[in-house]
């Protein structure tokens, strides 16, 4: 799990789990009650991993796979990313813009 980069506590899960759907809005920390943001780069991949699941939809109508299958695998994968995404975040001490 990732630390805050003012003091270096370490968050838990449940503090992190809202920054895979909203990259704009800070973490407070509980210690030092500093606010860190997403990474750019943290962003950059997080985002490119989201993208990529219209291509697999894509891949998965051409290996015929019916369009209803291929939309839940779909779902199920960009579910998990987001609860992955506590995990794969990093976090900075000021807001930085994507590019
Ligand atoms: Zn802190």
């Amino acid at each position: 799990m990732t630390h805050c980069p003012h003091c270096k506590h370490e968050f838990e899960y449940n503090h992190l789990l809202p920054l895979g759907w909203r990259f704009k809005i800070g973490v407070r920390c509980q210690k030092c009650h500093e606010t860190s943001y997403h990474a750019a780069s943290s962003k950059k991949k997080i985002m490119l991993s989201v993208f990529i699941y219209p291509l697999l939809l894509v891949i998965f109508q051409a290996m015929g796979l019916a369009l209803g299958w291929s939309a839940l695998i779909g779902l199920c994968l960009l579910a998990g990313t987001l609860f992955l995404i506590p995990f794969l975040v990093r976090l900075s001490p000021e807001e930085e813009p994507l590019w």
